[in-house]
């Protein structure tokens, strides 16, 4: 994935963090609801320029903290919209809001999950979408969007949530998913896309 200017809209995200094994769907973690963020500490810098590291390393477009592997409502993103515009962004404790009535129009392009890759199935969700929340800093947050970054912002939302697209796919559509994902099983070995095993320091906090 090619690294945004500095320029491009939205707020910067932190650098400098460790790429960090992906959690899979199946973990429980991920089918909870996270628990909110309270403290906007350097504790939080750290989670969050490891999820940033993580989601390039992973040439995905959002991240949400449970998938590596931490219980907290927080998630990332860097993601075009419909014009091809990128956004990025952290937003700790979101909540969405979708058009209603006449507003809803369903796109139903392909989604894939970083947490079940190799897989990426049509998903059929609203093509608007807007999150508030709060920073990095604990200040209020608020973004919104087309494409692509309207489905990105629902999905990490989700996860904050204990919720994976997996969850709202009919059964024949998730039948198609787990074959693709399957069958992609060997490029995507366990520790992904960390390039060593996560170190046992690693596995014992949160
Ligand atoms: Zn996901």
């Amino acid at each position: 994935m090619v690294a945004m200017p500095d320029s491009s809209p939205g707020s910067p995200l932190p650098e400098g963090g460790t790429v960090r094994p992906i959690t899979r769907w199946g973990a429980d973690v991920m089918h909870r609801v996270q628990e909110p963020v309270t403290e906007f500490d350097e504790a939080l810098e750290t989670l969050v320029a490891d999820m940033v590291a993580t989601m390039y390393a992973a040439e995905g477009v959002g991240l949400a903290a449970c998938q590596i592997g931490v219980d907290r409502q927080v998630f990332v993103f860097d993601c075009p919209d419909e014009t091809g515009t990128s956004y990025r962004g952290v937003v700790c404790n979101p909540v969405v809001y979708l058009p209603e009535g006449k507003e809803r129009r369903l796109d139903d392009d392909d989604e894939g999950c970083l947490s079940y890759p190799g897989a990426f199935v049509p998903c059929p969700r609203p093509d608007f979408a807007e999150v508030v929340g709060q920073g990095l800093d604990g200040s209020a947050v608020r973004h919104s969007g087309t494409g692509l970054l309207a489905r990105c912002l629902q999905h990490e939302s989700d996860h904050c949530h204990g919720t994976v697209f997996g969850d709202r796919l009919p059964r024949r559509a998730f039948k198609k998913l787990q074959k693709q994902h399957d069958a992609a099983a060997a490029e995507f070995p366990e520790g992904w896309p960390a390039t060593a095993p996560p170190a046992e320091s690693a596995l014992v906090h949160d």
